[in-house]
């Protein structure tokens, strides 16, 4: 595993620590719709805030790329993060430059403030050296507690390591541990499950998985990718024509390997991609015209069920149908139930995923819960994170 030292073990007293997070999250208006990532951080913040620091944190929202936008302000964030630490949380409307040292500087031991949205900046995503130096200047420290981007190399995430010394939060080192379980000590048998829109978004996971689970489950709109690569015609469902050939790659690669592949062996079909439209229950090969597969059937919810009823360990990314159209999201219900109602260790990743499960009232249910999307699927891919790499 990965192995980072601790903001536990260093001495923070009295230092001025830059923490990168993740308060990327839905507003609705000016307030946050769900506060979900604020709270992620919150140990991290509590602990320095307890142990004496002076923070300023950090974050991106949306993607302003590199222009300031009045609704993009962390403002909303600001006011929440206050809330829920029950004091005010001081806001500037600036990232670099004098001010922002005056500010820090003016910080007295176990006080924060929140910096502006940092993707205002040109610098960022580019991750320009000068932009990153200037981001550091005023810190004697940076804490990276912001996982979902741990996967970009961004000045705030990773460029500003080259400048001050650069360790993990307890978010991140929490995302690393348990993301790792899977990588290092799976229980057995591990069951992969898979879905979403995309196999193109998926490629390498799909084959790591091949590698490391006993049994890999696929299901969303990158199932029909796989049953259109083994010939079904699936009338007018959303499938990737440029990806048929990896998607072949990986079928065959699943009959050289150990893991067991298994595709749905039944589809809810609709016509019309609304709530409440008609919808019938079809086998991969009955399905022509202009059907158009939005879920997995329930015998192969049965079936995935009882692959899952006998894991000790089940990872998943990507809701297994259109979840956000009812009744679509009954194949990714059923599922979440069969890890309710099993003795597996679960882990899942993936915005939409956890979207659906959280509206299902099902997160209580699942043993941890990422708060990365493409950065759980690289982690998992075995890529090195940007983000994580540059942390002592
Ligand atoms: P995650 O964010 O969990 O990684 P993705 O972003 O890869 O998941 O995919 C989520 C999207 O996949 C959802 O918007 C969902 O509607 C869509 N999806 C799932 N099943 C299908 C399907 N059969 N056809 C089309 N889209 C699907
Ligand atoms: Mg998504």
């Amino acid at each position: 595993m990965i192995k980072k030292e601790s903001i536990k073990n260093i001495a923070v007293k009295g230092k001025k620590i830059l923490i990168r997070v993740d308060f990327n999250v839905p507003l609705e208006g000016d307030a946050v719709r769900d506060d979900t990532r604020i709270r992620a951080a919150l140990p991290t913040i509590n602990y320095l805030l307890e142990s004496g620091a002076r923070l300023a944190l950090i974050s991106h929202l949306g993607r302003p790329k590199g222009v300031p936008h009045p609704d993009l302000k962390l403002d909303p964030v600001a006011k929440r993060l206050g809330e829920l630490l029950g004091r005010p949380v001081k806001k500037l409307d600036l990232v670099t430059g004098p001010e922002v040292k005056a500010a820090v500087d003016s910080l007295t031991d176990g006080e924060l403030l929140l910096l502006e949205n940092v993707r205002f900046e040109k610098g960022e995503e580019k991750n320009d050296p000068d932009f990153a130096r200037e981001l550091a200047a005023p810190f004697n420290l940076f804490v990276n507690d912001a996982f979902g981007t741990a996967h970009r190399a961004h000045a705030s995430t990773a460029g500003v390591a080259a400048f001050i010394p650069a360790y993990a939060g307890l978010l991140m080192q929490k995302e690393i541990e348990e993301l790792s379980r899977c990588l290092d000590e799976p229980g057995r048998p591990l069951v992969a499950i898979l879905g979403g829109a995309k196999v193109s978004d998926k490629i390498g996971v799909v084959s790591r998985f091949l590698e490391l689970a006993d049994t890999l489950l696929i299901g969303g709109g990158m199932a029909n990718t796989f049953l259109a690569a083994k010939g079904y015609s699936l009338g007018a469902s959303f499938y990737e024509k440029e990806q048929l050939e990896s998607a072949s790659k990986l079928l065959e690669e699943a009959d050289r390997c150990s893991c067991r592949l298994l595709l749905p062996v039944d589809l809810v079909v609709t016509r019309k991609l609304e709530a409440g439209s008609p919808s019938a229950v079809l086998e991969p090969q009955a399905i022509n015209g202009d059907w158009k597969v939005v879920d997995i059937g329930p015998q192969t919810a049965t079936l995935f069920a009882g692959v899952i009823k006998e894991a000790g360990m089940v990872v998943w990314n990507g809701p297994l149908g259109v979840f956000e159209i009812p009744p679509f999201e009954q194949g990714t219900a059923a599922v979440v139930r069969a890890i309710a109602a099993g003795k597996a260790y679960s882990v899942i990743g993936g915005g939409d995923l956890v979207a659906a499960v959280e509206s299902l009232g099902l997160a209580d249910q699942i043993s941890f819960i990422s708060t990365g999307g493409g950065a759980t699927l690289e982690f998992w891919e075995g890529k090195e994170l940007p983000g994580i790499s540059v942390l002592r």
